[in-house]
């Protein structure tokens, strides 16, 4: 894994805690994106060489629903960046950690995603991610998920 792509914080509200970081980092989004598949709005923030998503949830059945429904707001996720997404899944199957999906997704912010389960990582939700390589491994990624 390479390093910290990013933290995930679900919030209630996405407008209000954009307010929020807005003042705390000085500068606004730089980008803002709904993510259909997973229920979420989200909204990134630069500082320095660190990003923050911040999440909202579009509907009840929304894993940031749920969360906040469990825990209130807070920090929800670490993203890791990792070169070959399906190498670094296979090698953390081999590893024993629970993968909740080993087909991975399309993410927010022109990403392939893949969560791996908190159990296993001291209550920590850690994402992977890779940054998408080109527009056909999507196409075939939709269409296998489409079959499911
Ligand atoms: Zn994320």
């Amino acid at each position: 894994m390479k390093k910290i792509e990013h933290i995930g914080i679900a919030v209630v509200n996405l407008k209000d805690a954009s307010i929020i970081y807005e003042k705390l980092f000085g500068a606004p989004a730089y980008k803002e994106e709904e993510v259909l598949s997973e229920g979420v709005k989200t909204a990134f923030f630069r500082n320095g060489p660190n990003k923050i998503e911040l999440l909202e949830a579009t509907n009840l059945e929304s894993p940031i629903a749920k969360f906040i429904a469990k825990k209130g707001e807070g920090i929800h996720h670490i993203a890791f960046e990792v070169e070959d997404i399906l190498f670094e899944i296979s090698r953390l199957k081999k590893e024993g950690f629970v993968i909740l999906n080993e087909l991975p997704k399309k993410g927010a912010d022109n990403k392939l995603v893949s969560f791996l389960h908190p159990k296993e990582t001291n209550g920590v939700l850690i994402e992977l991610c890779q940054e998408i390589p080109q527009a056909t491994l999507i196409n075939n990624l939709e269409k296998d998920s489409n079959n499911e």
